[in-house]
Formats: structure tokens, sequence, C-alpha cells
């Protein structure tokens, strides 16, 4: 999982180097069962950006908090 650890965490886009303020919670549904969350961090301007990348290919999302954490991401409607 994530090292929250860190002093930081940084925005997944490649490129930047902002501190991370959301989780784009996502899932592959041909690789990953319901309840595997795969994450990527976020900064204001890209939470966007990477929503749309994985809305684009068919793959369900939830975007949330940092410190908020989904269960599963369940599949789109
Ligand atoms: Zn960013």
């Amino acid at each position: 999982m994530i090292g929250f650890g860190e002093t930081a965490v940084r925005c997944s886009a490649s490129g930047c180097n902002d501190a991370a303020d959301w989780r784009v919670n996502w899932r592959n549904p041909r690789i990953h069962s319901a309840d595997r969350v795969k994450v990527w961090l976020a900064c204001d301007a890209h939470r966007r950006t990477l929503d749309d990348y994985l809305t684009t290919r068919g793959f369900p999302t939830i975007v949330t908090a940092l410190d908020e954490v989904p269960e599963l991401v369940p599949d789109r409607a």
C-alpha cells in the first residue's frame, strides 16, 4: 500500500511533484476482483485528469480524501 509514513505524499501524475490531497481509487475489472483497490494519489490539479484517464479505459473509480480508504471499488452502473 501507500507509504503514509513518509514526510509527504506526492501526486501520481507524471511530471508533477506536488503534494497529493486526494486518492483516486480504481480497479481493472478484467484482472482485479471487486475488493481489490489500486490507488493513485493526486494533487488538486490532477485529481480530475487521473480520474478521467481511468474512466476513459472503462475502469471503475472512486475519488476520496487522502485519509479516506474505501473498502472496495464497485463496478460502474
Ligand atoms: Zn499533480
